[in-house]
């Protein structure tokens, strides 16, 4: 008898919960054949919520004291020490992460599971093969991220990637291995190697609630991406300066030679103070670069846990 576990990070996510239990448990049983040497335990993760799901997670709990687990956190951590604590807290030597809104559609798993049986990959992926019914705004700004990190990254990041993936325990412990505070698991998943394969579907609505992004932290959570995996932009740094700096140096050339030989160094002032304003932006925004990494550093350097368990079962 082998073991699957599903990690499933939740953040306010009340109205799902049971949803997405019932869901994973039609799905089981709906295929005997798929899943007749397999147990499924589940790992939620409660990531600080200010709702009432931690006391769904309870019920649920002292229904299926066997299968369902929790970890509980003292307040909201994010989705990556979510999926971080969910993944040390399982057992199974087949380890499901999945979001719990349903748009990691749970249909897959049969499919998912039978092609790690194979034995020839040790994680099947999924991605989603379109983005209908998300904002424009949302698919413009994640196509251009991902052309922009894949350029500059060591470690690829596939377009449309979930993290919905089904792994062998070897890969997880492997994940595990890596004691970094700052976690983008897209990267983390890659980085860590071994054969990976990846399933499409459609684009899903989420079974009820809310997404919990906006914007801003979807930006935040692209430059993590960025600074985690590559010090490109740090050399994009240094080679502006340089190129800036040679300009100067035969700008120099210039004047003196243009005052020596026709006397009229005064006029095109205001260019001047243009390119003094583009040099002081520059270099702000190099310093910016440069800071970026430092707090990622000082962040690192303070050792401290990824987040802090109130309650576990
Ligand atoms: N989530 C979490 N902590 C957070 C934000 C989100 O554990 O701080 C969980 C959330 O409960 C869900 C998953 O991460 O299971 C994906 O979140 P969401 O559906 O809001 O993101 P989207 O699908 O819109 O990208
Ligand atoms: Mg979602």
């Amino acid at each position: 008898m082998k073991t699957m576990s599903l990690v499933v990070p939740c953040y306010n996510e009340e109205p799902t919960i049971e949803i997405f239990y019932n869901t994973v448990e039609k799905v089981l049983a709906d295929n005997p054949e798929s899943f007749k040497d397999i147990t499924t335990e589940y790992v939620f993760v409660n990531d600080g919520s200010s709702d009432d799901t931690l006391n769904v997670l309870r019920t649920l709990n002292a229904a299926h004291p066997d299968t369902v687990h929790y970890v509980s956190f003292s307040r909201n951590f994010g989705k990556e020490a979510g999926l971080l604590a969910g993944l040390e807290h399982t057992i199974g030597d087949y380890v499901a992460v999945m979001d719990v809104d349903l748009q990691d559609p749970p249909t897959l798993l049969p499919k998912m599971l039978a092609m790690l049986q194979t034995g020839d990959y040790d994680c099947i992926g999924t991605m989603r093969e379109n983005r209908v019914g998300e904002p424009m705004i949302r698919s413009f700004l994640s196509r251009s991220f991902y052309s922009v990190v894949n350029k500059i990254s060591k470690v690829q990041i596939i377009p449309n990637a979930r993290d919905y993936r089904l792994m062998t325990r070897q890969m997880v412990d492997a994940i595990l291995e890596l004691p970094e505070y700052n976690r983008f698991s897209k990267g983390i998943f890659n980085w860590v190697g071994f054969r990976t394969t990846y399933l499409k579907f459609e684009n899903q609505p989420r079974s009820a609630g809310e997404t919990h992004w906006s914007i801003w932290q979807l930006f935040n959570y692209s430059m993590d991406a960025i600074v985690d995996f590559s010090d490109v932009p740090l050399k994009i740094a240094t080679f502006t300066g340089g190129l800036l700096s040679l300009i100067s140096i035969i700008s120099i050339f210039v004047v003196i030679i243009r005052k020596i030989l026709f006397d009229n160094s005064v006029s095109g002032w205001a260019s001047t103070v243009t390119i003094l304003l583009l040099i002081g932006g520059i270099q702000l925004f190099c310093l910016g670069i440069i800071g970026n990494y430092i707090g990622k550093i000082y962040i690192e350097s303070k050792h401290r846990p990824h987040y802090i368990v109130q309650e576990k079962k």
